[in-house]
């Protein structure tokens, strides 16, 4: 047997030894680099930043962690608004480097790495003629977007990302390994759908892949003054039209550039993007013809495009700047919910704020609750999601962003029609009672339950929180 190493002097050092990704501390020359989080409005200086290999140094690091009490924070691709993968002080588990997919194409599955982003998973799954529902752009992370929800263009057909989690590898607040599945750890596996920051670190997902045709796809700008009526149309057209197809609804002021006619420009669009995952171009063509013939818009086509390439194009979207979110659920879109909307959009144009008023609504897939669910509270059919999202590059900006965000939820919970479900993916700020009230009761109890038993000292806290039992 080896003689015990006198270098290893302290447990930072016992830790290096067996790791085989990297840690960085303040003095590394790429520390300021990878403590970096998406939303600049977030300076944290983490102790020790663990590049992770794998899921031994997942292990490694939460142990060092929790033997030396530090305060753990996990990032996939640290896009949570909230800030929750960094901490002051503590210990970053970063699984960045672990972005494997391995797909099974004859079983339509693929287990997934969770520091693996949209891009890494589309484009392996993608050369067998599948698609992973993930969001819509291709720069968020596995770990949280897919374990925490996940919409994404493909969803009204096949639903939540989070629905197609078939089994889990999750390294627990004792630094166990463990098998979350229908037959294992059931409790478990239950509550990583929907709550997974809560439990663990999740190291790999196997998840359900499908079969993706030909896309038609491509964005539909209208003049602002319009979104009223179009609006209106769109609470029947989207019951009644098929699930095949996604809408998503941004409202913003209109960039000066060249494809936007002139006499938008800075004013309030409504941008419709539209994608249809049939495989049938004609059929997508006919379902979506509803809407083009009763709006034409200002600008804007469609076409076949590429799932991958389209997710890339989305990216240019969202600037890693300053940025606020939020969101609330109205159960449906009554007229006052509608001038409320377009009244909150229209501010933004007024007072020179960057950002978007987006909202989707809960059609196909989107509404529909699988055999066996996770806890992951959705909208009911015929909901719509109201979002925020502000960015702005100067923290002279924060005022008054922030409160345009703050001022737009709390115009849309006056109508009424909140239903209390809120996207904990898309809420900035965390708020325990709020996520209480989006799980109900009676999930509520459950998760405080399996959190006691799996992480009783609550050690993965930079989340939206569940109290241990
Ligand atoms: C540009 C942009 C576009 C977006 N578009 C969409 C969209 O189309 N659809 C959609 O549904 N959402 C969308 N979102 C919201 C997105 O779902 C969240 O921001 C999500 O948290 C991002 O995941 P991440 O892994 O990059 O974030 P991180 O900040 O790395 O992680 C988010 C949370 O999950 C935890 N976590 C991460 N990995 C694991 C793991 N393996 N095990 C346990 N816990 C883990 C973290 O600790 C943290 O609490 C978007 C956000 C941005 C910034």
């Amino acid at each position: 047997m080896k003689p015990y190493d006198p270098t290893i002097e302290s447990a930072l050092d016992a830790v290096r030894v067996r790791f085989r990704g990297e840690l960085l501390e303040p003095d590394d020359p790429s520390y300021d680099e990878q403590r970096k989080l998406f939303n600049a409005c977030h300076d944290q200086r983490p102790a020790l930043i663990a590049r992770c290999a794998g899921t031994a140094d997942v292990v490694a690091a939460v142990r060092y962690a929790t033997s030396n009490g530090l305060e753990i924070a996990v990032k996939s691709q640290g896009r949570h608004m909230a800030g929750f993968a960094s901490a002051d002080g503590g210990v970053v588990i970063d699984l960045a480097p672990m972005r494997s997919v391995k797909v099974d194409p004859k079983e339509q599955t693929a287990w997934v790495q969770t520091g693996a982003n949209g891009a890494d998973l589309e484009a392996a799954t993608l050369v067998h003629g599948l698609g992973a529902v993930v969001g819509a752009a291709t720069s968020t992370g596995v770990g949280g977007v897919v374990l925490h929800g996940g919409i994404g263009w493909m969803s009204p057909k096949l639903g939540w990302g989070v629905d197609t989690i078939l089994e889990a590898e999750v390294v627990t607040a004792d630094g166990s390994v463990l098998r979350a599945a229908p037959d294992e750890n059931p409790d478990l596996f239950w509550a990583l759908r929907g709550e997974a920051a809560n439990f663990g670190v999740v190291t790999w997902i196997k998840m359900k892949l499908h079969p993706i045709g030909p896309m038609l796809a491509g964005g539909l700008i209208y003049d602002g003054a319009e979104a009223g009526e179009i609006l209106r149309f769109l609470r029947e057209f989207n019951l009644s039209a098929s699930g095949d197809f996604t809408l998503m609804l941004d409202f913003l002021p209109a960039p000066a550039e060249d494809w936007i006619p002139e006499h938008l420009h800075g004013k309030l669009v409504l941008s419709v993007t539209v994608v249809h995952v049939g495989d049938d171009l004609e059929r997508g063509r006919k379902d979506v013809q509803p809407l083009l013939d009763a709006f034409p818009p200002a600008v804007g086509e469609l076409g076949e495009r590429e799932l991958l390439e389209f997710m890339l194009s989305m990216d240019a979207d969202y600037p890693a700047v300053r940025q606020w979110y939020d969101e609330e659920q109205v159960g449906e879109l009554t007229d006052e919910v509608i001038d409320t909307v377009v009244g909150q959009a229209r501010l933004l144009a007024e007072r020179g704020l960057t950002g978007y008023l987006i909202m989707y609504s809960y059609r196909g897939a989107l509404a529909d609750v699988p055999d066996d669910p996770g806890c992951f509270p959705r909208g009911r059919r015929g909901a719509w999601s109201i979002g925020t999202a502000a960015f702005w590059e100067d923290a002279s900006g924060d005022e008054a962003h922030a409160s345009w965000s703050d001022e737009t939820i709390e115009a849309v919970r006056r109508t009424g029609a909140t239903t209390g479900i809120v996207y904990g993916n898309v809420q900035q700020v965390p708020d325990v009672e709020r996520h209480r009230k989006a799980h109900g009761d009676e999930a509520w109890a459950r998760l405080r339950a399996v959190k006691k038993q799996y992480d009783p000292e609550n050690v993965f806290h930079r989340n939206h929180n569940i109290p241990p039992a």
